[in-house]
């Protein structure tokens, strides 16, 4: 089946995204399950104020880790929070969420503050790739 996000121009993809800044944290995967936990650790790029990027432009250079979402890289979308506007397009659901409660601002720490060493103690559960209501 063809994603809806196929048909969207730039301009209404570009403006698909609510800003929460939730695909900007940092996350890490299960070596043995493949499975992937999010932190409260924000990229460092990531404005924690306005939850927007500082270096959009350059994001995928400045940033090796960041997951760049395009039409062309739509497997992206797996390791993306399963309340991203994306994914929910993608797959055609609806959240019944006000988009400025999915907001990350005031919930995290930046990267720059925390050593990779303690990453483990800031996996938290409000945000992750998979609906916690879902037994998929
Ligand atoms: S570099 Fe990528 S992960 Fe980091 S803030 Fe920018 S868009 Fe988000
Ligand atoms: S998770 Fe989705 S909606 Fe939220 S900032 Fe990232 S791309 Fe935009």
């Amino acid at each position: 089946m063809t994603s809806p996000l196929l048909a969207l121009t730039s301009e209404e993809w570009e403006n698909l995204c609510d800003g929460c800044g939730r695909c900007c944290l940092v996350k890490l995967q299960d070596e043995d399950s493949g499975e992937i936990h999010y932190t409260n650790v924000a990229c460092r790029f990531l404005d924690s104020g306005t939850c927007r990027c500082s270096d959009y432009a350059n994001r995928a250079v400045v940033q090796p880790d960041c997951m760049v979402l395009g039409p062309d890289r739509l497997e992206v979308l797996d390791v993306m929070p399963w309340t991203c506007a994306y994914r929910l397009a993608h797959e055609s659901r609806a959240l019944d969420r006000d988009p400025a409660e999915l907001s990350v601002a005031g919930r995290v720490v930046s990267q720059e503050y925390v050593h990779d060493d303690q990453l483990e103690d800031h996996v938290v559960d409000w945000v992750g790739n998979r609906d916690p209501e879902s037994h998929l």
